[in-house]
């Protein structure tokens, strides 16, 4: 017998050689209906494994993230075998699950696939998926595994066996088909119900540039149809949303192929809400405290050799900028921090004198490949509303305490209410991997999880995801589609003021280490913009939107009132525009819906003559006539109700 424990603690009594199945069954017939993949000591097992000594086992279903893995994963085995039996003679390489579904990259030699193909490869797929055939992991030998791939000519899985070690082969056959695989599959095929094929686009072999470009093959599956088609309409509407289409609609930014790839341009009405931005976290983090500083966008080499970063981004990224002095070498700034640690440096300061909290909007410059740039969510330059607090070891709890208000000030003023966080620590067991003493890690990771539980934060804790110099706390959020997106890190660093011997004079007259903190509450201007676009669906808020009113005249005749209406609005420091072309006023307030004014503000004979406007807002309401004060209240109201002084 073995004893087997359950997340709860339970602890179940089975034969040796029982498979997870089996313990689902023992707990009850209905879970055994939905367990789809498993966890036996931290490796992901078959359903199917025999289970040999103790261990701990978490069941997984649809409903858990590792049982989606397993059932996207599983499809791919499927879609693979569909594009075989539909494309003979095609090479097939890797096919992983992500995020949200499964890719699997094919060379399809000569032959090219586009979505025209996509619903005959669904329905072969489909087709074999409803043949409910198990998935059977089976051990080859290197020999045996590099002979089969040999004969069918398949030069990208040799590869792969290549890099692999003798006795840790494994196989996984289903129905007539057999991919190589490490595991981690549904019991068997019949449980996916929908396929969707979504789209194709081009990746090279081992995400190498200088090898041959593969056809990726990305696609989705269900156990209910019906998933699937709610899976649809989210992306339809995500399509809608999607950040740039609406930053060209709304002429917030642009990108030039002249200027480079990854490189935003922001058009006049970006840049100004840009602004707004900044200056309201400007705002906000005077209050608090910080010192606006300013640092350039290049350093020495030598710089960020001192701190590491010449280590993790100097092969990879932008090379070094030479000058006409031989031994000279400069970096574009990859982070501000290096640059913060100096300014720290250029006084001493004593423990009286702490926190020190130092805030740039910094432009950092690093190179992505061009496959990965996406919009503004991955550019190659960007500026993070970065600051670094330099405090002491006594000071950091509530440090951590006002940098999470600050966050959740933020957060809430831009109309994210859902959101969650995690608290990453060490993981004990491998206490030489990280940097600083234990007892200051013990304050720092205690300090994170009081501050996180005194501010209501719902969070969880990561152990062994810490830097290795230093924990640090993540806040993700659910967007108006319910997808997550990981916004600003704080994070505690006792390794730069090593590099950079930071000191302070502690109340006993000796020198010590200040600990520094680095937070970004938006994480980067740009990735921000981008997610507010798409919560919003451009629907900015109220204080942040580029034109918060436009004056409609009902004809020409009505233009010398709507321009005094204007000049009005700009004295109450309202943001407007008048609409003096010759066009229908139905016209006018369909291009202004689609423009997402906030209010539309007609005026015509009655307007004129009562000195008034007529509102309308943005989706439709009508606000009927009123006074351009009442109308100043109403949007000073409405800005007050959603950004609260910090
Ligand atoms: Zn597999
Ligand atoms: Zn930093």
């Amino acid at each position: 017998m073995i004893k087997i424990t359950l997340p709860d603690g339970t602890i179940k009594e089975h034969a040796t050689g029982s498979s997870p199945m089996d313990v689902a069954k023992g707990i009850s017939e209905g879970l055994a209906r939905n367990v789809i993949s498993a966890k036996y000591n931290d490796t992901i097992v078959e359903t199917v494994t025999p289970l040999n000594e103790d261990g701990t086992l978490t069941l997984y279903t649809w409903n858990d993230k590792e049982g989606k893995k397993a059932f996207w994963h599983s499809t791919s085995h499927v879609v693979a075998q569909a594009l075989e039996e539909l494309y003979p003679g095609i090479k097939l390489t890797i096919g992983p699950a992500i995020d949200n579904g499964f890719y699997y990259d094919v060379d399809f030699g000569d032959r090219s696939i586009s979505e025209k193909d996509f619903p005959e490869i669904e329905k072969k797929a489909l087709e074999i998926a409803r043949g409910k055939h198990d998935y059977k992991m089976r051990s080859v030998t290197k020999e045996e595994a590099l002979a089969s791939y040999k004969k069918q000519g398949n030069e990208y899985k040799v590869e792969l066996i290549e890099n692999l070690e003798d006795g840790t082969i494994t196989f996984c056959d289903h129905d007539t088909f057999t991919d190589l695989c490490r595991g981690g599959h549904i019991p068997n095929t019949g449980i996916i119900k929908a396929i969707k094929i979504l789209s194709v686009a081009g990746a090279y072999w081992r995400g190498n540039e200088n090898n041959k470009q593969l056809t990726r093959v990305y696609g989705i599956s269900f156990p209910k149809q019906k998933e699937l088609t709610e899976y649809l309409e989210l992306l339809e509407q995500a399509k809608q949303r999607d950040h740039r289409k609406l930053g060209k609609e709304l002429e917030l930014f642009t990108f030039s192929a002249k200027v480079g790839q990854g490189l935003p341009l922001w058009l006049p009405k970006g840049a100004a809400l840009r602004e707004r931005l900044e200056n309201f976290l400007k705002k906000a983090q005077k209050k608090a405290g910080y010192e606006m500083v300013v640092t350039p966008h290049i350093g020495q080499k030598e710089l960020y050799v001192t701190s590491g970063h010449y280590a993790k981004y100097g092969e990879d990224s932008f090379q070094p900028i030479k000058t006409p002095k031989a031994d000279e070498e400069f970096l574009l700034k990859p982070m501000n921090c290096p640059h913060h640690c100096e300014i720290y440096n250029t006084k001493p300061f004593s423990y009286r004198e702490l926190p020190k909290r130092y805030a740039e909007f910094g432009t950092v410059y690093r190179y992505e490949q061009s496959g990965e740039l996406h919009g503004l969510t991955r550019v190659r330059g960007f500026t993070q509303d970065d600051a670094h607090i330099f405090c002491t070891p006594d000071q950091l709890a509530e440090e951590f305490k006002n940098v999470i208000d600050l966050t959740l000030y933020v957060l809430g003023s831009l109309g994210f209410g859902n959101f969650t966080a995690q608290v990453s620590v060490r993981d004990l067991n491998t206490p030489e991997k990280y940097i600083g003493s234990v007892e200051n890690w013990e304050k720092a990771e205690n300090a994170i999880i009081d501050a996180a539980k005194d501010k209501g934060l719902d969070f969880v804790i990561e152990s062994g995801e810490a830097a290795f110099y230093g924990p640090k706390l993540d806040f993700m959020v659910k967007d108006a589609l319910g997808r997550n997106w990981q916004l600003g890190t704080i994070q505690v660093d006792y390794n730069l003021p090593e590099r950079f011997d930071l000191t302070y004079k502690g109340s006993d007259n000796e020198l010590h280490r200040p600990v520094m903190i680095h937070r970004a509450p938006f994480g980067s201007m740009e990735r921000f913009i981008a997610l507010l676009l798409e919560h919003t669906g451009g629907n900015f808020p109220l204080w942040l939107i580029p034109e918060q009113a436009i004056v409609l005249p009902i004809s020409e005749k009505h233009e010398k009132y709507a321009q005094k209406v204007l000049n009005s609005l700009e004295n109450h420091e309202i943001r407007a525009l008048v609409d003096k072309r010759s066009e229908t006023v139905g016209k006018k307030i369909r291009e202004a819906e689609m423009n997402k004014i906030p209010f539309m503000l007609i005026v015509g004979d009655n307007e004129e003559q009562e000195n008034t406007i007529s509102v309308r807002r943005h989706g439709g309401e009508d606000l009927g006539s009123i006074s351009l004060t009442d109308f100043a209240n109403l949007v000073t109201n409405e800005i007050n109700s959603t950004l609260k002084s910090f």
